[in-house]
């Protein structure tokens, strides 16, 4: 059994023994659901001194010139690159996620995010812009870092998510008080050593721990001017709503029931392929997650073979092996919630179970027996008001709904208040474009799935989620604009100047 020392509060640049909350928790293993660390929650004493410690390096560190910031990210990327399989091997202990997937995405992808903004603003991303008003006066515009940000994690790709957070917030200049799961802590502490060896001066990267109500404490703070949080909708309306109240800005990442729409002349391998990446990678624990797979009536046949076929390429086995590629769901918690989706869908919804249900997966390895682990599941022939296809189950569910004409898959595929993600896959690509123009999602593919590069920016769209992650436009959600007129005329322009008459007096 892997065992870490305990996690403190992290600010001021190390772990605050003395002081820290007396509340603990503990981080589980999901896989055997055996703790592996104790973390100490953070008091309000200790959230207070987190975000001062943010406070007082914020000046310092948002007029350090951007090419000097830059330099000091891309020493973390590099550190975060030489470490990939040990900060992987922690992912997959706090997760469950296999380490054939965090050793190719989770670090990585957190540090594509982070050298991406790191170039950004060595080349000029934080320019901001001027132009002649007139003769006489110019107009110019710059960007200016916002101050102490809060970031607040989800469990289901929690070193990305915290890189994603914390990677524009300090390449813009900001100061970040950092919140992980309370279910997958441990990533948190690595991450914030990286930083400060990577030279990023003390307090600008701070860790909190606990659960809603430390979060909800970070959103309420009156020294915070920003949060940034990804988590489930019914989580983001109260987060949104508290800090719009105190008119704080917000990026809010929210859950998903994402549609997957397969044309009538795509490949049913394809098909097959993506509805599998769509559904089963991360265990199903992914927000853009495609669980309502729309598949032409004509291909019915075809498609449930294929995909039983190719459901034999789940390998369930020791999470360390390179072929595993299927863990745990995260938590008891969450395992019994998707446990009683797929229950519901059997008794009440009643939908047609062709693979899966609620029990272990087969040749489960015997280490495992006591961990949150639960079969892949497909339902098919499923109807749009069930409860299985309409709410976010966020586990290994794919639902299967048979169409009839295009026109018809699009209007039931937008049927929903979420719209994060959605997809097409057909062969002629004008058809697909056709699609994907009509759906509404904020992050969308043809011909696959999942893939989201720093380059591109991503959010949802209605309850999915405000504001967007990554790319170009990432980096403006971390920054506030100062717009200036300067008058060159050498007189100040003003009404109050003496009229011809008052004069004479
Ligand atoms: P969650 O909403 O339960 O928790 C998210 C975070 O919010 C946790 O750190 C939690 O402690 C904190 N929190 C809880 N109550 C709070 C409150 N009142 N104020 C402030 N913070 C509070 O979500 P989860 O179960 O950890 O994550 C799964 C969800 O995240 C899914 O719905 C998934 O779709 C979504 N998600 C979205 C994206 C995206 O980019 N859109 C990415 C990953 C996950």
């Amino acid at each position: 059994m892997t065992s870490f020392p305990d996690r403190y509060t992290f600010h001021s640049g190390s772990p605050q023994r003395s002081g820290s909350g007396s509340n603990t928790f503990q981080s589980i293993d999901p896989s055997t659901a055996q703790p592996t660390c104790t973390i100490h929650a953070s008091s309000p004493q200790d959230i207070d001194a987190a975000i001062s410690s943010a406070a007082a390096a914020f000046p310092s560190w948002s007029s350090t010139p951007p090419i000097e910031r830059s330099r000091v990210l891309l020493r973390a990327v590099a550190l975060l690159r030489a470490r990939n399989d040990e900060l992987a091997r922690v992912e997959t202990l706090d997760t469950g996620k296999p380490f054939s997937e965090t050793s190719t995405v989770d670090v990585v992808t957190g540090a594509d995010v982070l050298e991406y903004y790191a170039n950004l603003i060595a080349s000029g991303g934080l320019n901001g812009e001027s132009f002649r008003l007139r003769d006489s006066a110019w107009v110019y515009t710059a960007k200016e870092a916002l101050g102490v940000c809060a970031g607040i994690g989800a469990w289901n790709y929690p070193i990305q998510i915290a890189l994603w957070k914390s990677a524009p917030c300090l390449a813009a200049g900001n100061a970040m008080v950092y919140k992980p799961s309370e279910v997958t802590p441990l990533h948190a502490q690595f991450l914030a050593e990286i930083y400060r060896e990577a030279g990023l001066p003390d307090g600008v990267f701070n860790v909190v721990y606990g659960a809603g109500d430390v979060g909800a404490y970070l959103t309420k703070h009156e020294i915070v001017q920003k949060v940034s949080f990804t988590g489930q909708v019914s989580t983001g309306k109260k987060v949104a709503g508290s800090a719009a109240g105190e008119m704080k800005y917000v990026t809010m990442e929210l859950g998903g029931k994402s549609p997957v729409i397969v044309l009538d002349d795509c490949k049913v391998e394809n098909a097959v392929d993506g509805a599998m990446m769509a559904n089963f990678f991360s265990t199903g624990q992914v927000c853009t997650n495609g669980t309502r797979v729309f598949v032409p009536r004509s291909m019915k046949a075809s498609f449930e073979k294929t995909l039983l076929k190719k459901m034999e390429y789940i390998r369930v086995g020791d999470l360390a092996g390179e072929n595993t590629n299927f863990g745990p769901l995260v938590s008891k918690a969450h395992y019994e919630k998707v446990k009683s989706y797929v229950q519901h869908g059997i008794d009440k919804d009643k939908a047609t179970l062709i693979k899966g249900g609620v029990g272990k997966p087969a040749n489960l390895p015997s280490q495992y027996a006591n961990g949150y682990w639960l079969e892949p599941t497909v339902f098919t022939d499923c109807k749009d008001n069930m409860k299985i296809v309409q709410e976010e189950i966020f586990g290994p569910v794919m639902t299967i709904l048979y169409y009839d004409t295009v026109d018809e898959a699009v209007k039931r595929a937008n049927k929903t208040e979420l719209g994060l993600a959605a997809g097409v896959f057909g062969k002629d690509i004008s058809k697909c474009h056709d699609v994907i123009r009509r759906l509404q999602a904020g992050i969308t593919w043809v011909n696959t799935w999942g893939e989201s590069p720093a380059e591109m920016s991503v959010g949802g769209w209605k309850l999915s989620g405000v504001g967007v992650e990554n790319g170009r436009k990432g980096l403006e959600n971390w920054v506030q604009n100062k717009s200036t007129l300067v008058e060159m005329g050498g007189e100040v322009p003003t009404v109050f100047a003496k009229l011809e008459k008052e004069s004479k007096l």
